[in-house]
């Protein structure tokens, strides 16, 4: 049988190999819209868009007609040395129109964590091109996520992908990350909080020496580490640091882009403009493996000089642009502007964010409910404090994520927080029928 088999043969990411030899697989076999189906028939709302990625729900024809018009034409070519292709050159150019002003130059990767990788890099050639070799070091938050690669798993805050794998393997250090409920001092307000935070970024900075430090990065609303959304004036902080000490400011939107918070992108949302953005999961509703780093002009300049000097710029990948994703990725951002789905996340943010907090804000097991657009965490606690978190051992929010796939919704527990991620598309309608169901398993955890 196929379960057999996959447990026999298969090795799954982020996945408690044992358990799944014992557990067996949840397999999907089609999808309709927000639902997806199991072998079994039976239907969930996928309140997790996949992994925070499928913008256009399941069964997007028109990107499966993008993707066989683009395979009876050109199904492969790379774009090294000079080559190109029509739906590479029209994506970059539609990312260019669309991403705030002065991000005008991208590169394309397969996934998030190589085109952080590829940030990392592009960096550090940029600084030996202008001359500053010791300009090198990253700054990163607890609980980011920015990949599992060696140095994109670095940037990483979360101890589950350094430990047992010898990372941080690149000089980067973390700092507090910006969740005023469990990360404020008693008494503290979020202004106090977001002030400290914002003090301990400038003396990490000066304690490495602004000489030494490259880049700071973040995602502007942190998704896999557990939905964190920021305390106000914390980006607009953070940019002054970086500018006053001319460090980068790298935003991560792999998550946050193309409107999952209700803004085109997230950084326009908290009044920030960095000088690199990483795009991907939205950018072709995780069709096809996509992601894009879209670069200012002064870091592309320097870049492009130091290529003009050594000969090339020593970087890219097989499926670099690959056109057939690049064709569905255009495709599906015409879609997410076509059907409006970045207004229609700011619309129903009411009724998401709010429905939550209106259903869940009392109930016993939850300590805080927080999202922002249509990204929501709602945190399991004992005792409704922050202080009060339950011992993973008991891995309460893997049960309710359980129970609440029996109640038909797939939600993704990270640690003991639910996260939701509803595709775009999503109805006020499915919204409230994803809040009932989360209140069913929630019930059924106590
Ligand atoms: N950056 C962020 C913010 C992410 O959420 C993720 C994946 O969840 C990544 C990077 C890594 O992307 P990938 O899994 O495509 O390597």
């Amino acid at each position: 049988s196929l379960v057999a088999a996959d447990v026999a043969h298969s090795m799954h990411p982020y996945t408690n190999m044992r358990a799944h030899e014992a557990n067996g697989p949840m397999i999907i076999t089609r999808g309709e819209g927000v639902h997806v189906y199991d072998d079994k028939g039976k239907e969930y709302i996928e309140g997790m868009a996949g992994l925070w990625s499928v913008a256009v729900g399941f069964s997007e024809t028109r990107l499966k007609d993008a993707a066989m018009k683009q395979m009876e034409a050109l199904p492969y070519y790379h774009t090294f040395a000079h080559k190109a292709h029509e739906p590479s050159i029209r994506l970059a150019e539609k990312l260019a129109e669309m991403t705030p002003e002065g991000l005008d130059r991208c590169f394309f990767t397969n996934s998030g964590s190589e085109a952080n990788d590829t940030v990392i890099k592009m960096v550090w050639y940029m600084n030996n091109a202008l001359g500053r070799p010791e300009k090198k070091k990253f700054i990163a938050r607890n609980k980011a996520y920015h990949g599992i690669t060696i140095a994109s798993g670095s940037l990483t805050g979360l101890p589950g992908n350094h430990r047992d794998f010898d990372l941080p393997a690149i000089p980067v250090t973390h700092v507090t990350t910006p969740h005023y409920w469990r990360f404020a001092e008693e008494g503290e307000s979020e202004a106090d909080f977001c002030a400290r935070l914002l003090k301990e970024i400038e003396d990490t900075i000066l304690a490495e020496g602004p000489e030494t430090v490259a880049a700071f990065i973040g995602e502007p609303v942190m998704g896999a580490g557990g939905v964190m959304v920021p305390p106000e004036g914390y980006w607009e902080g953070v940019a002054a640091i970086c500018k006053k000490h001319d460090i980068l400011l790298v935003a991560d939107e792999v998550i946050c882009g193309f409107g999952r918070c209700g803004a085109t992108f997230a950084c326009e949302k908290f009044g920030f403009t960095p000088d690199i953005l990483v795009l991907s999961k939205q950018i072709s509703s995780s069709y096809m493996p996509l992601a894009a780093i879209m670069v200012t002009d002064a870091v592309y300049d320097a870049i492009a000089d130091n290529s003009a000097k050594i000969g090339t710029f020593g970087h890219g990948f097989t499926g670099s642009g690959h056109p057939v994703a690049t064709a569905v990725g255009l495709e599906n951002l015409k879609i997410i502007e076509e059907k409006g789905l970045v207004a229609n996340a700011a619309a129903l943010e009411e009724a998401f964010i709010g429905g939550l907090h209106a259903a869940f804000d009392d109930h016993p097991l939850v300590g805080e409910v927080r999202g922002t657009g249509l990204i929501a965490g709602i945190e399991l606690v004992a005792a409704k404090t922050a202080a009060s978190a339950f011992d993973p051992a008991a891995k309460v929010g893997a049960k309710c994520a359980d129970f609440a796939a029996e109640e038909g919704l797939i939600s993704r527990a990270v640690g003991d927080v639910m996260a939701l991620c509803p595709p775009l598309i999503i109805t006020e309608a499915q919204i409230n029928q994803i809040i009932e169901r989360m209140g069913r398993a929630l019930d059924r955890t106590l």
